[in-house]
């Protein structure tokens, strides 16, 4: 019997009502973990697909969308990072593409080991290695705790949360981007997930309500990713550097151009255009 998985982040929503389904070629893991349900399977199209709490999390097919625009944006537009914290990430994605800039640290704190530990296992490509890098910090705890007390300093901080459901809220508070800012070292750049504004716009309308008051500069960038349903997601960014959200292309194509990095969706030109905001989007901002 063919089996569908379909995507619950809509389905009951009595505002919306819509659901993105895929056909469950293979079950490859399906548990309780300790913090949410994660199952892992094969669809013919899209190669190995993660969901968490009914949440499509990742896929093998699309994967290289997301990560190299949450990565590569922030540490261009920096310019001299040496020190990145990823907070959740747990499929190595965002690891991946945050190491293969040579200078750069990491430390990753996620809170689900069973995510890492199934990743590496049914995603090896996320990570390519990542985890086993010596510059790779891993630490299994919550993200709002660990930014709460770490003595560290990051040029740029990562949130590859999942939605503010379940273990992710609070990464979606006041309190937590307070205290990135406290993390971050001077005119450092502050990264976060932030949802598809086409079903999910008041969370762009709150994330700017919440994480403003703590940053001299705060907007967004947006990326579309085909399995997070809706058209663009949205990537809520924060500095006291006005400057960096503002490079011109000249200035990140010499960055791009003397990293040698080879990209799969990146560019100068998406990264420039990126922050261009649609006006449904801009009309959801103060
Ligand atoms: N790119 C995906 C997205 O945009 O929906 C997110 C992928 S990643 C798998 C999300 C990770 O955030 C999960 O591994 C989850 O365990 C982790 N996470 C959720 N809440 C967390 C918290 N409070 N602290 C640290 N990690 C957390």
């Amino acid at each position: 019997m063919t089996r569908w998985i379909g995507e619950s982040l809509y389905e009951n929503d009595p505002k919306v009502g819509y659901q993105q389904r895929f056909r469950a070629d293979k079950v490859l893991f399906e548990e309780k973990t300790e913090h949410q349900d994660l199952i892992i399977f094969e669809n013919a199209f899209f190669g190995r697909v993660m969901a968490l709490d009914g949440v499509i999390q990742t896929t093998d097919k699309d994967e290289f969308i997301y990560h190299e625009m949450i990565s590569h944006v922030p540490i261009f537009a920096h310019g001299n990072v040496k020190n990145v914290l990823i907070i959740g990430g747990g499929d190595g994605g965002v690891l991946r593409e945050v190491l293969r800039h040579k200078d750069v640290d990491c430390t990753m704190v996620e809170i689900d080991a069973s995510v890492v530990e199934m990743s590496k296992q049914y995603f090896p490509s996320h990570s390519a290695g990542a985890f086993e890098n010596p510059r790779c910090n891993l630490v299994i705890a919550d993200g709002l705790k660990f930014v709460k007390e770490t003595m560290d300093r990051f040029d740029v901080i990562i949130v590859d949360s999942t939605d503010p459901i379940g273990p992710g809220e609070v990464l979606f508070t006041s309190e937590f981007y307070a205290d990135c800012h406290r993390c971050l070292s001077m005119g450092g750049i502050l990264v976060t997930q932030n949802g598809v504004p086409f079903f999910q716009g008041e969370e762009v309308s709150v994330t700017q309500e919440r994480m403003s008051p703590h940053y001299l500069d705060m907007s967004f960038y947006v990326v579309a990713v085909p399995t997070y349903v809706g058209g663009f997601m949205t990537l809520a960014w924060a500095s006291d550097n006005e400057s960096l959200r503002k490079l011109s292309l000249e200035d990140v194509r010499s960055r791009f151009d003397a990293s040698g990095l080879d990209t799969h969706y990146y560019s100068p030109e998406v990264h420039i255009g990126a922050f261009g905001l649609p006006r449904y989007i801009q009309k959801l901002l103060k």
